[in-house]
């Protein structure tokens, strides 16, 4: 299956890439008292949601790098559209290793922790960029139960149950790398069934518009079997949330 390609179809009416609804992703500008001028550097920004609107709400400006051409297209246009094009930048490439020039009041990567291989190493990066007294943001999923069976795990998408921590342990986690957790916001299962039930909607519409495609079929044999899956594994089993951190 090519991973990126499905991704980007399955995705492609999602403003937010993540379990976090409109609201959720506000409380959490709200929740971090940013003030007007704050520098923010996001590692796998994808459409741009998270800098436009805070752009718009708090007056930030900032920089978000993403692998896909598409979604950076989409933050390109979504900054546009919000009026804030002058204040966000949004730069299609490799995050790994990347390092803001200028330093900034925030540094994140939300759901994208692959990028620095894992969490300890993206926050690693991550910690390359902020200012003395800034914040580190990862969004970051953990297990809301033990998987009972790794079978389960995978049913999850994990490839493993230890891919990922219950909420105490990751929090614990946090401070055995040196920081205070200062923050957080969590998705729930209302938010997270906005991620995943909109991508049912978007394959169905999209096999309605590419019936001859090469692809169709793989695209076919997902909108046949997610509703399912998701419902029996990653609804019950795995939480999400966004975690600010500071230096001790
Ligand atoms: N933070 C965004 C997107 C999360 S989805 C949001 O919350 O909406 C994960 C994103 O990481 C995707 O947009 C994907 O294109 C991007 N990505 C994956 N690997 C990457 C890499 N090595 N460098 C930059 N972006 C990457």
């Amino acid at each position: 299956m090519d991973i990126l390609r499905i991704f980007n179809v399955m995705e492609s009416a999602h403003r937010i890439h993540n379990p976090f609804t409109p609201e959720k992703l506000a409380t959490l500008g709200a929740a971090l008292r940013l003030e007007k001028g704050t520098r923010i550097l996001d590692l796998g920004s994808g459409s741009g949601e998270m800098l436009c609107t805070w752009a718009r709400d708090h007056g930030i400006v900032g920089t978000g790098v993403d692998m896909s051409l598409l979604f950076t297209e989409q933050a390109k246009r979504r900054a546009m559209e919000l009026g804030v094009a002058d204040q966000v930048a949004f730069i299609h490439g490799d995050a790994a290793g990347y390092v803001s020039d200028e330093k900034v009041g925030v540094a994140s990567c939300i759901g994208a922790t692959w990028i620095g291989g894992g969490v300890a190493g993206t926050i690693e990066l991550l910690a390359r960029s902020p200012l003395p007294g800034g914040m580190i943001l990862v969004g970051e999923p953990f297990w809301r139960q033990m998987p009972p069976t790794e079978a389960v795990a995978q049913g999850c998408e994990a490839t493993a149950i230890a891919d990922f921590l219950l909420l105490p342990d990751l929090l614990a986690s946090f401070g055995r790398l040196g920081y205070d957790v200062v923050e957080m916001v969590l998705a729930d299962q209302d938010s997270w069934d906005r991620y995943e039930a909109t991508k049912w909607l978007t394959m169905r519409r999209w096999l309605e518009a590419n019936p001859e495609d090469p692809f169709a079929t793989e695209v076919r044999a997902m909108l046949t079997s997610e509703p399912l899956r998701y419902a029996t594994f990653t609804r019950e089993f795995l939480g999400w949330g966004v975690f600010a951190l500071m230096t001790r």
